[in-house]
């Protein structure tokens, strides 16, 4: 069956014979592999479309286990972020970051729209990156259903002295509760996470442009981010990670 989708680029993988494997971001099919025998050399329309972050129209060869890409032509190629060291370091955690986060075959609609939008914000900002990258990871994960309780104690659901940060409680926790146990996941944020995380959470990435968290709590908010998606979200260890932030 022949058929189409726009789709943004993870990474591409040589295979045996000259050909490619592209793994495929797909609105209509969510994350899929995909083969080619198209040749990334040249200028042609075709070769521009197969590089990580390009954002294009895929005509696909759908088998019964398979799919082939027999076209693809650029929509967006975002290839500012290639300009941009520190740009493009972020940006490649942020595509390995969803690549982790999606299943195969599951179509997400909303995240491959949110991953559209971050990379058009990223292209255009000029500083603090980071910030922007944050704001990604808290839509992401109220986008698939994992965003923390922060109204109201994720433990007993008392709504005053929430001070604390629990990641294996999902949210906020009150004072009382936090003393009970002897959990090392547990944060007391110098600053007001509440407010960042429900402002993230409603504000479009292209409204961005001007925020910046200052450098200490961008590195806190985002220590505090990525141990909470590694607790729910079946993300491993990323390279991208490994390479650009070291362990956490
Ligand atoms: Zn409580």
């Amino acid at each position: 069956m022949y058929t189409s989708t726009e789709g943004i680029v993870f990474r591409q993988v040589k295979a045996a014979g000259g050909r490619r494997m592209l793994l495929l971001f797909t609105k209509k099919y969510g994350k899929i592999s995909v083969g080619s025998s198209l040749s990334e050399k040249g200028r042609g329309k075709a070769a521009l479309a197969l590089r990580p972050f390009t954002y294009g129209n895929y005509e696909l060869y759908k088998g019964r286990e398979y799919y082939n890409l027999n076209s693809g032509e650029v929509v967006r190629s975002f290839f500012k972020i290639g300009e941009d060291l520190d740009k493009y370091m972020e940006a490649s955690f942020v595509l390995e970051l969803t690549e982790k986060m999606v299943p195969e075959d599951l179509p997400q609609p909303k995240l491959f729209q949110l991953l559209i939008e971050f990379l058009a914000a990223m292209e255009k900002r000029e500083k603090k990156h980071r910030t922007l990258v944050l704001a990604f990871e808290v839509k992401a994960m109220a986008v698939l259903g994992s965003f923390p309780m922060l109204e109201q104690c994720a433990c007993c659901g008392e709504t005053e002295d929430l001070q604390y940060f629990s990641i294996k409680d999902g949210g906020m926790v009150c004072g009382k509760c936090r003393n009970i146990g002897n959990d090392t996941l547990i944060y007391a944020p110098k600053f007001d996470i509440v407010n960042i995380l429900k402002f993230f959470s409603k504000t479009p990435l292209r409204g961005f442009e001007k925020i910046a968290l200052a450098e200490d709590v961008s590195e806190e908010l985002q220590c505090i981010l990525r141990r909470y998606m590694s607790y729910y979200l079946d993300i491993g260890t990323l390279n991208s990670e490994n390479m650009f932030y070291g362990e956490f």
